[in-house]
């Protein structure tokens, strides 16, 4: 069985523009090779949100350099971007929008239902890339519910694949590094056994209940559990009813340098992003954001 590095309790929570109310379980800045290739993780817990007109959400910004990936819970959640993109997701649903060389977006409790009201869930995973991808032209993956392969595993847990594969099902999440993203439900007493690959990143992001990790330490949501890389063997066994994201990939063993919505490599590309966004060379499509 791997063992157990570290176990991180979340942070209070906090609000992203006025739309999302988020725990953050895990930031770059912290240990970014720890958690390698995996930069940020929130998770917005269920909440409540009264019919309004008054747009919630966070409007024009840039990202340059990784991922973000977007997973709906409950709710749904609006996006568009400098390159044209545009689309709303509901409950099960994920985008996965590769910002590489600059995009601009929005993104929005979707109108319709910030008009009548509703429970938001959600949760949304910056994913690094590696340095000689950075660069390249951002791309846009909308990956419907139907899409994600449930398997249910021996032990009762409900297992999505949104990316990489488990039991022999692959997630619809096309990556450009070795990655396997799980969206694990267990009801009480329901157990999941996993054998990973030894050397990479794994982590349980306990986003709702509370699991024991490995037969061992009892781990309450919100919270992040990093095993250690050595060993292929891992257990989760849900003391009460529990949603868990298990992220496990290949470490990029590269520098990371950020600042707030760009990760690069060194200081003088950060400063680059910024003179690039500034001068609106983030905005390639006629299809202008906002
Ligand atoms: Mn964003």
């Amino acid at each position: 069985m791997k063992k157990i590095a570290h176990i991180l309790k979340s942070a209070a929570p906090h609000w992203v523009g006025n739309g999302f109310h988020v725990n953050n379980l895990f930031m770059y800045e912290q240990a970014a090779e720890v958690l390698s290739p995996f930069l940020l993780l929130d998770y917005g817990a269920p909440k409540q949100f009264a019919p309004s007109t008054q747009p919630r959400g966070v409007g024009r910004h840039p990202h340059r350099g990784f991922e973000t990936v977007t997973v709906a819970y409950q709710g749904e959640i609006e996006h568009h971007d400098s390159e044209g993109n545009k689309g709303v997701i509901g409950p099960g649903d994920v985008q996965w929008m590769t910002a590489a060389s600059g995009i601009v977006h929005e993104e929005w409790l979707n109108p319709p239902f910030n008009a009548r009201g509703g429970v938001l869930e959600m949760a949304q995973l910056w994913v690094n890339l590696p340095a000689k991808d950075k660069m390249t032209p951002p791309r846009y993956q909308e990956i419907v519910n139907a899409q994600i392969p449930e398997v249910v595993a021996e032990g009762g847990a409900r297992v999505r694949v949104i990316a990489g594969e488990f039991a022999g099902e692959g997630g619809p999440a096309m990556t450009y590094s070795p990655i396997n993203v799980w969206d694990v439900q267990l009801k009480t007493d329901q157990s999941l056994d996993l054998t990973v690959e030894a050397g990479y990143t794994t982590m349980f992001a306990v986003l709702k209940g509370s699991v024991r990790v490995n037969g061992a330490d009892s781990v309450k949501s919100p919270a992040l559990v990093v095993l250690d890389r050595d060993g292929t063997e891992a257990k989760l066994e849900a003391l009460e009813d529990a949603s868990v994201l298990v992220l496990n990939g290949e470490p990029i063993n590269e520098p990371v340098v950020g600042s707030g919505p760009f990760v690069m490599n060194t200081r003088n590309e950060i400063m680059q992003a910024m003179r690039d966004f500034q001068s609106g060379k983030f905005v390639r499509s006629a299809a202008v954001a906002g």
